[in-house]
């Protein structure tokens, strides 16, 4: 449903799976390596605080500023971006070794990355996880109500720009069920 039946002859490959932030990425992907952990994710390095119950080297690898130049700088990285304040990225040595051994990889990273990964790696499938509709990404975005007004409207201002990307994909899954992006995503990283 919604996807495309993976022909025989399909190589492994790169998934990206972004969109704006808020739609469910994280939670997607979550639900997915529950019933499906042979499905390798990348595991980013962040500048960003661990939050509670995040370890180094599985949600996360937790670097200083310092750090995260120096990966940069010895071109360490696939791609990096700046989020909410934080740099993140993607460490590219794991992601080559996984797609050389014929491995599917799936990264989850947000739109300036995808666009990164688009440029340097043109095979790769870029995935836009789109909210079923905008009164509902404002839903998710204003949460319990618990942030002063100009963050929820910085926020929504950064989520319209965000939802104008998605012709820039090749695919497009809407949130509508968790459980059935779930199954869409799994059979669009090929490992089903
Ligand atoms: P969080 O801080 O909530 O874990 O993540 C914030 C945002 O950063 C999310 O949109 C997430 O997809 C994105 N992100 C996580 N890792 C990476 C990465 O390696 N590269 C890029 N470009 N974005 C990332």
């Amino acid at each position: 449903r919604g996807t495309s039946p993976v022909p025989p002859d399909a190589r492994p490959r790169l998934t990206v799976l972004s969109g704006p932030s808020g739609v469910g990425k994280s939670t997607v992907v979550a639900h997915m390596r529950k019933e499906h952990p042979e499905v390798w994710l990348s595991v980013s390095a962040t500048t960003r605080r661990p939050r509670p119950g995040e370890r180094h080297g599985v949600h996360y690898f937790f670097v200083t500023d310092e750090e995260m130049d120096k990966l940069i700088a010895n071109g360490e990285l696939l791609e990096c971006a700046e989020f909410a304040g934080n740099r993140y990225g993607t460490p590219r040595a794991a992601v080559l070794e996984r797609l050389e051994a014929g491995e599917p990889v799936l990264l989850e990273i947000d739109l300036q990355g995808a666009r990164q990964v688009r440029e340097s790696m043109p095979e790769a499938q870029l995935v836009f996880l789109a909210p079923p509709s905008w009164d509902e990404l404002v839903r998710r975005l204003t949460g319990r109500g618990t942030e002063p007004p100009e963050v929820i409207e910085r926020r929504l201002a950064a989520a319209r720009i965000e939802l104008a990307a998605e012709p820039e994909f090749d695919q497009t899954l809407v949130n509508t069920s968790v459980e059935d992006v779930a199954r869409e995503l799994l059979a669009l990283t090929n490992v089903v």
